[in-house]
């Protein structure tokens, strides 16, 4: 576990959170501050700061992280009217935790990316 990581904290239970599915790969929560009706986060359960920071090893990881991403969409009611996944990197993106993690928005329209 890194040193005062907050999604860390969720995992081990030292932080409160409402945790939806775990398995071997990634965990999942609602977010703190949803800016969707559905807000989910899917964080794996290794520490990494960044994709950058991502060897092979660690690809079934992510593949995992987006079969979680589905799953759960469905599980929201929302695999039919859509969602985004979007992944946060560095400062231009606004990344506020530097634990890699997958957002899930939907069940609204989220609006076009251009
Ligand atoms: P980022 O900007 O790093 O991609 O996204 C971090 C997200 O984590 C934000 O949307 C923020 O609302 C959420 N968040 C921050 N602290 C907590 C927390 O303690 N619990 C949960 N569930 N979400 C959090
Ligand atoms: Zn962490």
């Amino acid at each position: 576990m890194a040193e005062e990581c907050i999604f860390c904290g969720i995992r081990s239970g030292e932080i409160p959170g409402d945790i939806l599915h775990s398995d071997d790969s990634c965990f999942v929560v609602r977010d703190i501050a949803p800016k969707a009706a559905v807000h989910l986060l899917i964080i794996p359960n290794q520490h990494f700061t960044h994709l950058t920071g991502i060897t092979p090893d660690f690809y079934g990881v992510l593949g995992d992280m987006f079969t979680a991403a589905k799953d759960m969409a469905k599980r929201e009611g929302v695999i039919g009217s859509g969602y985004r996944l979007i992944v946060n990197q560095g400062d231009d993106a606004g990344q506020q935790v530097a634990h890699l993690h997958l957002h899930l928005l939907g069940g609204e329209p989220l609006g076009g990316m251009g």
